[in-house]
């Protein structure tokens, strides 16, 4: 069974095809681009909807995989949370995202502030419906470092690590990220699936 990855996100895509041994295809190569509805009000519930939507229009001969992300912070309360892709706006773009959370921790006076990254991984298939989650902690800086990574990365600093995301190679963000930590969690289940 194909494995199929339910995003548009290059970044995601980029993290799903260096940490997955088995080739795993965006839906966009078999379905065209388009974007799916995540109303969701957790990250599980919007990662199912989107996976459960690839494998509604691919069917049984795929195993659908979703990841749903965001990071949060607790001094706004938690959010962005689940959202993360449109806390400047509807369509607005990583950037805005990432300098709207700058000037939000700057409001608060701080120029650092404990935050957390969360990822829910579905996995759909024949089979049913599973779900994952892995989280990563640290803290989010005002001043933006480095460029590797997507989304808030330059200014995410994971626990233990002085330097940020942005600065960090993607083998290393992969064994401690919350993605990597869900996606290790995810990888016997698709297993079981692919042999059973
Ligand atoms: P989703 O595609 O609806 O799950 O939105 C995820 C959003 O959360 C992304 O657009 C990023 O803004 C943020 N995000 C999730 N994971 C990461 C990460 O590993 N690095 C940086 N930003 C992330």
């Amino acid at each position: 069974m194909k494995l199929v990855l339910a995003t548009g996100n290059k970044g995601k895509l980029r993290e799903f095809k260096q940490m997955c041994e088995d080739e795993v295809l965006p839906f966009s190569e078999l379905l065209g681009e388009f974007d799916i509805v995540e109303d969701g009000d957790t990250f599980a519930a919007n990662a199912l909807i989107k996976a459960r939507t690839i494998y509604e229009k691919l069917g049984e001969g795929y195993i659908i995989i979703a990841d749903d992300s965001g990071i949060s912070l607790p001094v706004l309360g938690g959010e962005p949370s689940i959202y993360s892709a449109r806390y400047a706006g509807v369509d607005a773009t990583d950037k805005e995202n990432l300098y709207k959370l700058i000037e939000e921790v700057k409001k608060k006076g701080l120029t650092s502030t404990p935050a957390y990254y969360t990822a829910a991984i579905a996995i759909v298939s024949k089979y049913g419906e599973y779900v994952v989650h892995g989280w990563m902690h640290g803290d989010v800086l005002v001043e933006p470092r480095g460029s590797k990574g997507f989304g808030y990365d330059p200014v995410f600093a994971p626990s233990g690590y002085d330097k940020t995301l942005g600065e960090l190679d993607d083998e290393v963000k992969s064994k401690i990220s919350h993605r990597g930590k869900a996606l290790r969690l995810a990888k016997p289940i698709i297993h079981m699936l692919r042999t059973r």
